[in-house]
């Protein structure tokens, strides 16, 4: 069989990039080595992590802020099986529509692991047992990631786990141990903290989601140490054993000191792999980058063979669906011959917790770096008639804007609904826009989004009106 385009591997880089070829009249192959489509983020990422994170924070609210509203509930009980079933119907759901997808845009499927022969031909070896090729003139390599493994803490999947295992645990742990303070482990530590878990971190640099601006890493660890979460900064792990249902896992102290942590589960979440394992790349003289394994790529996300691209987690930048799905628009527009554009400094990211997290554009570390003449406006929430109707004034919103010209150059927020809220400050910076343009555009009273425009009117002159 004969395509324009072949895309290997189902997740929101590749299915997006096979209904744009679609929708671009390309004739369009997807091959996916699992039984549904959706890749990591449907199956075990993005919309799992975010189903129990709803449900636990339905759990929280019962137990914590209900009787204050004024609403007394006896007897809340977590019911975990009854958690994950739902969580697993909303997968279902969403993974089945992405197979109506594939049918609606008329995209051929196969299941399989596909890999190349030729640099036109794929091989898609079914998991039913079987061969068959296919070959196209453009192939998009969207293979995804992996969690990463500590070479000297093995997961064991059962006590010892990665994320995949964390969404689908039977019970509540009793002490849960996460190495790494990242995105999935504040994520997932949250969603079991709230369930009544002791939760304890082990970060091995000196904030958690180190990458963000250190306002929100600093913010977030306050209210996560409210919800009883404890955290060992600049502390290494060393390693773990399972005895039994008991984990111990090792960890030196910023001082050298030995520090012991008992437990019954422990979520290694230190960041994940590109996978491109069983592609066949040597077939073709693709090489992987020697840091993090990942497919190198130009500034046409095409490889160094022509008319093959590779798009997502595999390639650099940010791990994120929407990162990947932009990268699967802009190759399927590059090969129909259009000339798209992607912003990769206004790819925004969160953080599911509560507070949310979500940022924009540069952090004041990068600013300063850059040696950047910038103001800062801050807003926090508790200013918010919004968030006190609400009970939810932790966090604030900081707007960054270049001293000179006054456009926003970042926007970083931690508080209610801020991984919605940060889509304005994105349409905002993508059309160049000055704080003062934000401080003069109405916000409907109350909400949260007043927040960002105070923050905005901050920056232009300091002229907040509620702080
Ligand atoms: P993937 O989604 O990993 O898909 C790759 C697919 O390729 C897989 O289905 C795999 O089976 C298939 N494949 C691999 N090799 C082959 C082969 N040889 N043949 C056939 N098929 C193959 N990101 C966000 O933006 N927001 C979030 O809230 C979020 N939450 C997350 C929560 C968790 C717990 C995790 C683990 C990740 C989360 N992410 C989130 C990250 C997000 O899931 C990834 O960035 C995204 O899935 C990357 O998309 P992708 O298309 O590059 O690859
Ligand atoms: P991460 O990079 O976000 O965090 C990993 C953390 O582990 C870092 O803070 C790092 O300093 C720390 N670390 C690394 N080695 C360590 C060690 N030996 N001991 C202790 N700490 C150590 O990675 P993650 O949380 O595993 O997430 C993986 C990817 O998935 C991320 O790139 C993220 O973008 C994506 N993701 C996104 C979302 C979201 O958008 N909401 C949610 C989950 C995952």
């Amino acid at each position: 069989m004969q395509y324009d385009v072949i895309v290997i591997g189902s997740g929101p880089g590749g299915y997006v990039a096979a209904i744009r070829c679609a929708q671009l009249g390309l004739k369009t192959a997807i091959i996916e080595k699992y039984t549904t489509f959706g890749g990591t983020c449907l199956n075990v990422g993005c919309i799992p992590s975010k189903a129990l994170l709803d449900s636990s924070e339905h759990y929280h609210n019962a137990t914590h802020t209900f009787t204050e509203h004024g609403i007394d509930v006896k007897e809340v009980k977590v019911n975990i099986k009854q958690m994950i079933k739902r969580k697993n119907e909303v997968v279902d759901q969403t993974t089945g529509g992405i197979t109506f997808l594939m049918k609606k845009n008329k995209i051929d499927t196969f299941e399989g692991l596909g890999s190349f022969k030729d640099k036109n031909t794929i091989k898609i070896a079914s998991t039913k047992g079987g061969e068959q090729e296919i070959t196209a003139k453009n192939i998009i390599i969207a293979t995804g990631s992996k969690p990463t493994e500590l070479p000297f803490l093995k997961t064991d999947g059962k006590r010892i786990i990665t994320s995949t295992e964390a969404l689908n645990l039977t019970e509540v742990p009793k002490h849960l141990i996460l190495i790494g303070g990242g995105v999935i482990g504040l994520e997932l530590g949250s969603v079991y903290a709230r369930l009544g878990a002791e939760v304890t971190v082990v970060e091995f640099m000196d904030a958690i989601i180190p990458t963000m601006d250190k306002t929100l890493g600093k913010e977030l660890q306050k209210s996560l140490t409210k919800l009883g979460m404890k955290f060992l900064l600049s502390h290494k792990v060393t390693g773990a054993t399972v005895k039994g249902k008991k984990v111990t896992v090792t960890v030196d102290s910023p001082k050298g000191e030995k520090v012991v942590l008992e437990g019954d589960y422990c979520l290694v979440a230190v960041g994940r792999t590109a996978y491109s394992e069983g592609l066949g790349l040597e077939n073709i003289g693709i090489t992987l980058e020697e840091r993090g394994k990942k497919i190198p790529v130009n500034e046409h996300l095409e490889t160094s063979v022509k008319g093959i691209y590779a798009i997502g987690d595999v390639i650099k930048g940010a791990m994120l669906a929407h990162k990947a799905e932009e990268e699967g628009t802009f190759v399927a527009e590059t090969i129909a011959g259009q000339k798209p554009h992607i912003n990769y400094n206004l790819i925004p990211g969160v953080v599911y917790t509560w507070p949310e997290v979500a940022s924009v554009g540069y952090t004041e570390e990068q600013l300063k770096e850059k040696g950047s003449k910038y103001k800062t406006g801050t807003f926090p929430f508790k200013a918010s008639g919004r968030a006190r109707a609400s009970m939810d004034t932790d966090g604030l919103v900081k707007v960054l804007a270049d001293a000179e010209t006054d456009e926003i150059l970042g926007v970083h927020m931690i508080g209610p609904r801020c991984a919605d809220m940060i889509a304005e400050a994105v349409v905002a910076m993508e059309f160049r826009a000055s704080a003062e343009d934000i401080g003069r555009i109405s916000h409907a009273h109350p909400t949260f989004t007043e927040a960002f425009k105070e923050a905005a009117l901050a920056a232009t002159d300091n002229r907040a009106i509620h702080i």
